[in-house]
């Protein structure tokens, strides 16, 4: 048997997790640091048995996620882990737990492992998409790819590809190109659409710890929008889980992770408290709160990658602070 790279790293990966060195290393950190909050953000769970889904991890594999944030970080809600950021003089690495988009799946596979753990979590919402079905045109682009690759990993790769450079196109463009796709592939839509969480099932995690943030009502790219159009995005998506819930939705998430100064001039306006962007970076008491880091975990399938991409991560962003970047 032939041993390629990537396999040597992944065996160096699991090396670090099950010698148990990167609790030595967090320890480490822990000493000589002031408080940091990892953000790990997730879009799907799907059942350990079934095929797996764009950006998900099965309900296995997040239940391994959340035992491993448990024994190694503080687990927090947001607003909790925002307030020991900037508030307090603690030197423990706090971790929050976050879902983007309002997949169905958030209740039926995720929900119940994060109550079995009792960690609190942030679900942000597309909210004109509550209640309903509906297919993201990202989803749409890895099920057209994976009907001609051999592994979903090779198609959520060439998934990647295509949908990064989509994230730049406006809704009209982005659909004929799908169209196009199709033809081009001969796609049959074997899966149907995807199910949304409806308000009877937000109310109900709601009341078990779980948070809701806005992720605006149809998930465009604000960057393209005039100042109007992604004001009403924004103010649309707060009211809407505000009058759903009677409570204040403080937190906003930039769709794509997408944004520049205007945008996040008028997630300010908004009302927001704070919003998740998309640095691949831990946050600490310097960290701009509408600009807050996240770690995307979706697709890391084994506790020992996640460790390593966690502590590179927490690493990257020592070494970016010694420098004065
Ligand atoms: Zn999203």
């Amino acid at each position: 048997m032939e041993l390629k790279t990537a396999d040597f790293k992944n065996i160096a990966k699991d090396i670090f997790y099950y010698t148990g060195m990167y609790k030595l290393s967090l320890q480490a950190s822990r000493l000589c640091g002031s408080p940091a909050l990892l953000i790990l953000t997730y879009h799907r769970v799907y059942p350990a048995d079934s095929d797996y889904v764009y950006l998900g991890v099965s309900r296995d594999v997040f239940d391994q996620h959340m035992k491993f944030v448990k024994d190694n970080f503080k687990a927090v809600s947001m607003q909790e882990g925002i307030k020991a950021l900037y508030g307090s003089g603690s030197r423990e690495i706090y971790a929050a737990i976050n879902l983007d988009d309002g997949y169905m799946d958030n209740y039926t596979n995720a929900f119940p492992v994060l109550r079995k753990y009792n960690m609190p979590a942030t679900i942000f919402l597309t909210t004109d998409l509550i209640g309903k079905y509906h297919t993201f045109w990202w989803d749409k682009v890895f099920d057209i790819v994976s009907q001609d690759k051999f592994s979903s990993f090779e198609a959520g790769v060439e998934a990647d590809r295509i949908n990064k450079a989509l994230v730049g196109k406006n809704e009209e463009e982005a659909a004929l190109f799908i169209q196009d796709m199709k033809k081009r592939h001969g796609y049959a839509d074997k899966h149907g659409l995807c199910r949304m969480l409806g308000w009877q099932e937000i109310k109900e995690m709601n009341r078990c710890n779980i948070s809701f943030g806005a992720h605006t009502k149809t998930h465009r790219n604000l960057c393209l929008l005039k100042d109007k159009d992604a004001l009403e995005e924004l103010r649309g998506s707060k009211n809407t889980i505000e009058d759903g819930l009677g409570t204040e939705a403080s937190g906003f998430s930039y769709p794509f992770g997408v944004f520049d100064q205007r945008i996040k001039a008028l997630v300010k306006e908004a009302g927001f408290k704070y919003a998740r962007a998309n640095f691949k970076s831990f946050n600490y008491k310097d960290s701009d709160p509408f600009l807050l880091s996240c770690i995307g975990a979706g697709a890391v399938l084994k506790p020992g990658f996640l460790a390593a991409r966690l502590f590179s991560a927490y690493l990257a962003g020592q070494g970016r602070r010694t420098n004065g970047y």
